[in-house]
């Protein structure tokens, strides 16, 4: 029976190929850092990883992540509300809702399940999801698992999110729901102006915090920081995979209420292993940290600053951002992946965007900054930026 199933795959693999979209994975053999060593043997400084804290390999998260396993052992071999729950899960629960200024958090696998989870259990037919266009997928499929209807605004736009939150106004609860940070270029979600359309529409509000928790805002809270709308957000969900640590484990953080169903109700968290000891102790570390210091949010913003300043004054065109990420744009998709490869040759691991996973005509490279990276690191690659750039006549 597979004889025929093969076939079919592979020809789908050999149209994939085809449109050039085949993902090809580069094997890392050293640890995630600002500069990461190659299978090839070769080192680059690394530009593409959400490690914007530089806390991936972090001694003290190492360290708080072995005498865990000490402690509290391995793996938990069970979901959550069987035997699954340590001293440990509840204390990284406490320390997410601090640092937010929520009332409690449930802990998740990874934010995919955290927002895969959240809205069947809250929501039915009765009720209005109203999503950013380019909300990230596993909003898109925890949207898809439930059965409100659903509404679509152009992307950051205001007077579009009130016109369909005018037209859900028949629905029983209606609920908005963005990324804070939007990873492809780096905006931000004007969380103070949705929060404002939500109190006048009666909507309640949902902001991922994925690429935004730990990197935007003064101490690094996220959007509702930088917006000025700390505690006004009701559903806040995130992720310890890219700031926090890099490691895995995602989080929904608001409401008493709303959490508490959750834990009745979300089938991600229902049927889904418990994070391991390791995991969660490493993550309370963390939390401490945050509370401890905002130096790497200092570094971090003087690393993007400063980044964007040197390649604005080489001529490049970057995208306004007020995240760590920064979008070299080149417009042409061979050009972004010529430059990339190029790049690499030069010691700088980034990557070239083009579509479909963004508009068509809208190709580029990603700089994603970390405070790890070093003034050197990060005139290396300006420079590597600039001879490339002027090789392949980006800048004059
Ligand atoms: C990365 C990301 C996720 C997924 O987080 P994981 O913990 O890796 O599953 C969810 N939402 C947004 C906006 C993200 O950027």
């Amino acid at each position: 029976m597979y004889g025929k199933f093969k076939e079919h795959l592979q020809q789908e693999l050999e149209q994939i190929r085809e449109a050039g979209l085949f993902k090809s994975e580069r094997i890392i053999t050293s640890s995630q850092d600002a500069e990461i060593r190659l299978e090839n043997g070769m080192k680059v400084l690394n530009f593409c990883a959400n490690n914007y804290l530089g806390l991936s390999n972090h001694p003290e998260l190492i360290r708080a992540a072995q005498s865990a396993m000490d402690t509290h052992g391995y793996g938990m071999s069970s979901v959550r509300f069987i035997c699954g729950t340590q001293d440990l899960h509840k204390s990284l629960e406490k320390k997410i809702a601090a640092f937010f200024g929520t009332a409690d958090t449930i802990l998740y696998a990874a934010c995919f399940d955290a927002n895969g989870g959240l809205f069947e259990p809250l929501l039915t037919a009765e009720d209005a999801i109203i999503s950013d266009a380019l909300n990230h997928a596993s909003i898109i499929d925890g949207v898809r698992l439930c059965k409100a209807q659903r509404y679509r605004y152009r992307h950051n736009d205001m007077e579009d999110l009130e016109q369909q939150l005018i037209q859900a106004q028949e629905q029983r609860f209606r609920v908005i729901v963005t990324d804070g940070v939007f990873s492809m270029d780096g905006d931000t979600a004007p969380v103070d102006r949705i929060c404002e359309l939500a109190d006048k529409y009666n909507a309640i509000t949902v902001v991922d915090e994925s690429h935004s928790a730990g990197v935007v805002g003064e101490t690094g809270r996220g959007v509702t920081e930088l917006y000025g709308v700390r505690g006004k957000v009701d559903i806040i969900t995130g992720t310890l995979g890219k700031a926090f640590g890099g490691a895995i484990g995602g989080f929904t953080t608001g409401h008493g209420e709303v959490i508490e169903m959750l834990r009745q109700r979300s089938r991600p968290y229902l049927f889904s292993n418990s994070l391991p000891p390791s995991v969660v102790a490493a993550g309370i570390r963390m939390f401490d940290m945050m509370d401890e210091t905002t130096e790497l949010q200092q570094k971090l913003h003087r690393n993007t600053d400063y980044f964007m300043e040197k390649m604005t004054a080489a001529g490049f065109d970057i995208k306004p951002t007020r995240s760590a990420i920064c979008a070299v744009m080149l417009y042409d998709a061979k050009l972004s992946q010529t430059m990339a490869t190029r790049l690499l040759d030069e010691g700088i691991y980034v990557i070239g965007f083009y579509y479909p996973v963004v508009p068509e005509g809208q190709a580029r490279i990603r700089v994603q900054l970390s405070a790890a990276h070093r003034q050197e690191h990060l005139d290396r690659a300006i420079d590597g930026f600039m001879k490339v750039g002027r090789e392949l006549k980006v800048i004059g």
